[in-house]
């Protein structure tokens, strides 16, 4: 079975061997972190749940989004999981960083995660937000549209009735004039 690689996202069959020949990870630990992206199994066990406005943050996230969040479709709950563990992958090559490790890390995945922190769009989680924010306005404007509608209906309505009063009391002051007349 082939792997996606997380540096250059071509699929390989032996990644590490990829990793090192390719991108010269020589760091056995930046490797595993890398592989352990690779293949989705970093574990996301103890970390926060990103669910907007749930305070979820115990010892079994991935239990967590699949049971505790309904409202999520399986797809979206796939996604959700799977940019934990991205996001998480990123934050142990920080750390890894963080200690100096003997054998110099090779990549920059986390580096550019953090310059990207300002432009976060490229994270599928932040993504769905941004696609919320958009149905919001899209919802504020249709009702907008509606109370738009309504007025115009409103005034029309309003516009009717001028002309019925208009009509009714041309109509008064003729039977009126008509009935001076006959009398
Ligand atoms: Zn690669
Ligand atoms: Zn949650």
């Amino acid at each position: 079975m082939k792997t996606e690689c997380p540096l250059c996202h071509m699929q390989y069959r032996t990644l590490p061997r990829h990793l090192v020949v390719r991108h010269h990870v020589h760091n056995p630990q930046e490797r595993n972190i890398l592989l352990q992206m690779a293949h989705g199994r970093i574990n996301i066990r103890t970390e926060p749940c990103t669910v907007v406005g749930c305070g979820y943050h115990g010892t079994r996230l991935d239990r967590h989004i699949n049971c505790d969040h309904p409202e999520l479709s399986q797809e979206e709950a796939d996604l959700l999981m799977k940019s934990v563990k991205h996001s998480t992958g990123l934050k142990l090559l920080r750390e890894l960083r963080e200690v100096d490790p003997p054998t110099q890390m090779i990549t920059t995945l986390d580096v550019d995660y953090a310059a990207n922190e300002e432009h976060p769009n490229c994270f599928p989680g932040e993504v769905d937000l941004e696609v919320d924010e958009h149905r919001q306005l899209r919802l504020a404007n249709v009702a907008l549209v509606a109370q738009n509608d309504s007025l115009e209906k409103e005034v029309h309505t309003l516009r009717r009735k001028m002309k019925q009063w208009k009509a009714a009391s041309v109509k008064r002051d003729l039977r009126k004039v008509l009935g001076e007349s006959t009398s």
